[in-house]
């Protein structure tokens, strides 16, 4: 499909209904914009001078622009004062070999603001065909919780479109962990893990506990 489809899958985080950004790769720093069909991610690739930096206000950039329709991508340079270079020279040429051999295999990768709610689409590679390819979904994570007695039972759904199975651990945290959303810590020695060979269906947050209770039932 191509990028304007990937992106329509889901616009808010369907766990809890925030906006979702959009990240070339990874969550690695980058500026993003949207303007009609074409999508840039600019990428910091250090100063010309120095050894490779991070320091993003000080750096040469790249951007990466992408055509919504046709996947097409072009490449941009931009000097640390944000002025487009129209000429680019063997030192940045460089820079930019050395980060695209390291970031290596790109991908879509839309995730929420709020919560660890993502969806990711397969790998692909920038190379000199100048095209992304055809984006396929790779897979979507969520992290649902129901109320109990003492605390809340987290369920963590791993959907592998490319595997077409779903992965599912089911743990509980306290009430202080939900609300402070430090749920990196739970570490419930009775946490249970259940492989589905197919995807579980999303429609709402209700409607997939009640399908996971079903379906532990039979596992
Ligand atoms: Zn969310």
């Amino acid at each position: 499909m191509n990028l304007a489809d990937f992106l329509k899958y889901r616009t808010s985080c369907p766990c809890c209904h925030k906006s979702l950004k959009i990240y070339l790769h990874s969550k690695r720093t980058q500026t993003v914009k949207l303007e009609d069909n074409l999508i840039s991610f600019m990428f910091s690739i250090g100063k010309l001078t120095d050894k490779y930096s991070f320091d993003w206000n000080n750096s040469y950039k790249v951007s990466y622009t992408i055509n919504l329709l046709t996947n097409d991508f072009i490449l941009d340079f931009y000097t640390p004062y944000n002025e487009l270079l129209t000429k680019v020279d063997l030192v940045l040429l460089k820079k930019f070999h050395k980060l695209n051999n390291n970031l290596k295999f790109y991908k879509i990768y839309i995730a929420c603001e709020k919560c660890s709610y993502n969806y990711q689409s397969n790998f692909f590679k920038m190379t000199s065909d100048m095209n992304i390819g055809d984006l396929t979904m790779k897979c979507e994570f969520l992290q649902l919780f129901k109320q109990v007695k003492d605390g809340y039972q987290v369920f963590q759904i791993s959907n592998y479109y490319d595997l077409n199975d779903s992965f599912v651990e089911i743990s509980k945290c306290s009430e202080i962990q939900y609300k402070n959303n430090d749920l990196y810590n739970v570490l419930d020695p009775n946490t249970k893990s259940i492989t589905f060979n197919n995807i579980l269906k999303y429609s709402s947050n209700e409607d997939l506990l009640d399908l996971i209770d079903k379906l532990i039932l039979f596992v």
